[in-house]
Order: structure tokens, then sequence, then C-alpha cells
């Protein structure tokens, strides 16, 4: 199904996949409102059909779904192409619980949320995954960080851990170069929310640690120290 309202070229297309219909059709108006082109799905096979179909420049996704679910959805999807997902999930213990998986999602939204929250936040998303790297347009900073075993290259959005090429979701990236461009200081998970993704409000910080946490399995747990109550560091040692 695909609803498209003042559609022209530019307009993101975003992917709902959401098995209640009441939702996705709320959903679905709010975001034709808005200026999106919107495909839905209601089920996991269907969403990793419809990704690859459509290709959508985001993917609002739900986590309980019939086939299999959001977080399946995710892992198929971002193995073809990488896309900017929000999920949506039921309650705060799914998305503490998805934050543990660390399952690579971009930015959660927990039910019953607000449709002008879901538009701010999918707006910010797409907004960040569409501005050049910070490095790369103005090269404040020198474009290879390198910090102890760990060589950041924001120009090319690499980064190697003792010489071996380590695979980042771009939030990942972007996560990593921000705490790279203040090494050594403690960033807190409001500003780190401000400037990875793109929020004025702190009320998502859960987001951070499961970045963080996705940071730690991929590159070892002894570069990203945590300071207790204040935010996260990246040290050389
Ligand atoms: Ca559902």
């Amino acid at each position: 199904m695909t609803a498209s309202g003042l559609v022209t070229a530019t307009a993101p297309r975003v992917l709902l996949v959401e098995d209640e219909p009441t939702i996705a059709r709320a959903v679905v108006d709010r975001l034709v409102a808005e200026g999106f082109a919107v495909d839905v799905a209601a089920d996991g096979p269907a969403a990793v059909d419809m990704a690859r179909a459509c290709e959508p420049d985001l993917i609002v996704l739900d986590v309980m779904l019939p086939g299999f679910d959001g977080l399946e959805v995710c892992r198929r999807v971002q193995a073809e192409r990488s896309v900017p997902v929000l999920m949506l999930t039921a309650r705060d213990d799914e998305t503490d619980l998805l934050v543990g998986l660390a399952v690579g999602a971009d930015d959660y939204v927990t039910k019953p949320f607000s449709m002008r929250e879901l538009v701010a936040r999918i707006r910010a998303l797409l907004r960040r995954v569409q501005r050049p790297a910070p490095d790369a347009a103005s090269a404040p900073h020198p474009p290879v960080l390198r910090i102890g075993p760990l060589e950041v290259d924001a120009r090319a959005r690499r980064v190697r851990r003792d010489g071996r090429e380590v695979h980042l979701t771009p939030t990942e990236f972007d996560l990593l170069a921000c705490l790279a461009r203040n090494r050594g200081a403690v960033l807190t998970r409001a500003v780190l929310l401000e400037q990875v993704w793109d929020w004025a409000d702190a009320s998502g910080t859960r987001v951070v640690d499961s970045h963080v946490k996705a940071l730690r399995r991929k590159l070892g747990p002894d570069l990203i120290r945590t300071v207790h109550g204040v935010g996260y560091s990246l040290d050389s040692a």
C-alpha cells in the first residue's frame, strides 16, 4: 500500500511497519500531511520485501509483528542496505530490552507517542543522515583521529582498531566520532543526544546507552569509559 499526498521528487520516503491498523492509519495520515511519501507493511516478511522494493529513506518499525519481529526485520534490511531505523516499542521495559540487545536501531519511540514527537524524531533522524560529516565539510579537525589503538577517519567514515577495520552503523560512527573529537572529556548523555541525534530534549537518553553498548561490543570494552551519573568519555587507555 502506498499513500501519497502532494509528493514531489524530493519527498522523503518512509516505510511504516505496523500491524495495528488504527495506529498505522493515524501515522500514515500524519506523515502524508507532513509531506512524506509513505509505504506500509503489516508483517515482517512484507517489511523486508518492501524495504527492498521501495528503498525508503527511513523505516519506522514496530517491534511485535506477525511473521517475524522488528528485530529480525532490522537485521535483514540492514544486511542489504544501510537505512535509518526508528523503532516503535510497546512499553518502556521493551525499550530497555532492545537497548540491552543493542539491535542497531537509530532511535526509539515508546507507545503511546504523540504524532508531533514522532514527526520530530523522523525529521531529526533524516537531517542527521543527510548532512555531511562535520569533519568532512569544514575540516576543523584532522580527518584521521588516532586514539590509542583506534583510528577514526572522519572523511571516509571508517574506523580501525589495531589496524583492523570495524564496520559501524552510521549512528554508531557519529557517536564514536563525537567522543573522539572530544577525547578525554566526559560528555553527558544530553550533550551526546544533541550532538549526535540532534535532539534538544534529553527524554531518550537510553538510546545513547544502547549505542555505547554496541560500540563496546565491536571495538572492545576498554575504550569508552562510563562516568557514573555523568556520561561517557573516550580515553586512549
Ligand atoms: Ca505490533
